[in-house]
């Protein structure tokens, strides 16, 4: 008998502890269970709710669904194609806020007596809206400067990770998608649905000097300041020969003077020098090779480094080119930890969700991922950035109105350096950071001359000069 009631309280306690868990993995999954486009929810959903708005942070409407006299619904995109990326579509599938929001959008705050008055009326509940953290100024900014260039502009708070700017070029008009979906998928070369901002996988080119030059730091703590090199133009290293942009011959180095001129010689000679295994470690903590923490849609970024590595390897990664690709995105999160003193802020684009009275039913707040490198580190590599806008190839960005870092990038993919991608990615102020800007242009030529200057009209919208 005591037998039979201690495996009926064991089996009871089972089965308690299997429900509990059913319950958790459907509490936290219950958004990705409604967004699955097979649960049939979602359908009645369609059926009862009228889709919810996106703003951008101060208010503006990005997004939203008007009903016209015929009952007909139609999903309106007052800025056209200026967020397409950011914001997304709802139609042929979803992207962008459209779907990371989709939930919210499609559920309604209605309380009962409202939705019996609804029905009665006939007409739907609404849903959610959604704030976003997208700044409407400095996107325009940006659209306007692309114009017809491919590319992407990602602008984010050094602090908390909020996302200002995105922005992706070739894009389209969410609003007219249902009728030119044929058009734009019968043409994959053009590549618009595209995120080249979250999504583009790029040769960092000199942006990647800032890797190369922490790794240094870690393994020169104490003597990096010596460092000295002397450039004739270009480096040799058994078969291999890797030139300075424009055979330019840099002279006499030290470390800071190769990172603000971006001199490749000498950062082959770093590359060269530096300990594979912990060259690996220090890509493997910087999310190289690994997934992004974020809730938005993005690719990761590579780059090989380790003992099996060869010389030649060594000398293509040194500058950012050979195997090693990277997304916009990575490269501003680098970047914002950097200004933030070596703690990596979660890249985030919704900030709060709420119903129809303005009652906050849902706040993002800024999530850090982790520290990546030492207040020390992060110190370092803010006045390596600082000298080249100081001295170096961000001299268009010295300014009285407010102090700057970056790094720039011209990434080769062709023989033509008028075909090179332009780069640059820096965070202004230099010394109390607020926002971090990373900018790369396809095909237009150096970093210096071609997205510096984007740089500079970002900041100076954003400070008000
Ligand atoms: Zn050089």
């Amino acid at each position: 008998m005591v037998l039979i009631n201690v495996t009926m309280f064991i089996f009871c306690a089972l089965f308690l502890a299997m429900f509990i868990y059913l319950g958790v993995i459907v509490s936290r999954s219950k958004i990705a269970l409604y967004n699955n486009s097979y649960n049939n929810r979602q359908e009645l959903q369609y059926k009862y709710v009228l889709r919810g708005s996106i703003y951008s942070s101060d208010g503006e409407v990005l997004a939203e669904t008007r009903v016209d006299e015929n009952g007909n619904e139609i999903r309106y995109y007052p800025y056209g194609s200026m967020f397409a990326h950011a914001v997304g579509y709802a139609v042929n599938g979803r992207m962008g806020i459209e779907d990371y929001a989709n939930y919210y959008l499609m559920h309604t705050g209605a309380t009962l007596s409202e939705r019996v008055n609804d029905d009665l009326e006939n007409v739907k509940h609404p849903g959610y809206d959604v704030y976003s953290t997208l700044n409407v100024e400095l996107q325009k900014v940006v659209d306007d400067y692309l114009g017809s260039y491919n590319g992407a502009v990602i602008v984010t708070e050094a602090k908390t990770g909020r996302v200002l700017v995105l922005i992706s070029h070739p894009d389209f008009n969410p609003g007219t998608i249902k009728e030119e979906w044929e058009n734009i998928t019968s043409n994959p070369e053009n590549s618009q649905l595209l995120n080249r901002a979250t999504q583009g996988l790029y040769p960092p080119g000199s942006t990647f000097k800032i890797i190369t030059a922490l790794e240094y730091y870690r393994e020169n703590k104490d003597s990096w300041q010596d460092y000295a090199y002397t450039c004739d133009g270009s480096i040799e290293h058994g078969d291999y020969r890797v030139s300075c942009i424009y055979g330019t011959v840099h002279g006499d180095l030290d470390l800071e003077g190769s990172f603000a001129r971006s001199c490749n010689s000498s950062f082959v000679n770093i590359g060269l020098s530096l300990n594979r295994n912990s060259w690996e470690s220090t890509l493997d903590s910087l999310y190289f090779n690994h997934a992004i923490p974020t809730d938005m849609v993005v690719n990761s970024s590579s780059a090989y480094i380790g003992a099996g590595s060869t010389d030649y390897d060594i000398m293509q990664t040194s500058i950012g080119q050979g195997k090693t690709i990277m997304t916009p995105l990575h490269l501003n999160m680098i970047t914002q930890a950097i200004a933030n003193k070596g703690v990596m802020m979660k890249p985030y684009i919704i900030e709060r969700i709420v119903d129809d009275d303005d009652e906050v039913i849902k706040e993002f707040v800024p999530e850090s991922i982790g520290t990546v490198m030492t207040e020390d580190e992060a110190a370092y590599l803010t006045d390596l950035m600082m000298a080249v806008v100081e001295y170096g190839t961000g001299r268009a960005l010295i300014t009285d109105s407010y102090t700057c870092a970056g790094k720039t990038g011209t990434a080769e993919f062709a023989q033509d350096i008028n075909e090179s991608h332009a780069w640059f990615t820096a965070f202004a102020p230099a010394e109390d950071p607020e926002i971090c800007v990373t900018i790369i242009i396809e095909k237009a030529g150096t970093g210096m001359e071609y997205a510096v200057p984007l740089a500079k009209m970002i900041f100076d919208a954003y400070f008000g000069v």
